[in-house]
């Protein structure tokens, strides 16, 4: 998918760098919007983790990203629908599976006093040990709110 064939060893610094290079992606729908998910568990408090164990399914555009402190799984849009049972994702480089993981939206005007409708996004990650820039699937999305999925994480 275009996601995974974009990437040629690109090393993050930082979840910003990240989002810079999920901006960045072509070959696909333009990204409008970059999201840094963060666990939903609310015992996490104001302190929500971001390292994840990624687990996604190129072919299928699935994917689920569980909580590295807390276990808890957040499956993307119906993902869990349409579940393949994809291994969790691995670096290429230091083949450690925890992840820094950025949603690359690409959002629509439908018309003008509509809200934004979202598309397609991209699920980008970056290694916590290496730093390497990496992508686990993309999807198409049938015309979601943008709110509603930022608010999701
Ligand atoms: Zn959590
Ligand atoms: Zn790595």
């Amino acid at each position: 998918m275009t996601v995974r064939t974009s990437v040629d060893h690109v090393i993050g610094e930082s979840a910003d760098d990240l989002r810079t290079w999920t901006r960045k992606l072509d070959g696909c729908p333009p990204v409008t919007h970059t999201i840094l998910a963060a666990c939903p568990n609310e015992a996490h408090g104001a302190e929500r983790p971001t390292w994840f164990f990624p687990a996604g399914d190129a072919d299928e555009g699935i994917a689920q990203l569980r909580c590295v402190s807390c276990g808890t799984p957040t499956d993307i849009l119906d993902s869990a629908d349409h579940w393949t049972f994809p291994h969790v994702w691995t670096c290429l480089t230091c083949a450690q599976s925890m992840a820094e993981v950025v949603l690359g939206l690409h959002a629509e005007d439908p018309s003008e006093g509509y809200d934004q409708v979202v598309t397609w996004l991209a699920i980008t990650l970056r290694c916590t040990t290496c730093g390497r820039l990496d992508g686990l699937t993309d999807m198409h999305v049938a015309n979601v709110p943008l709110e509603t999925i930022v608010s999701s994480f």
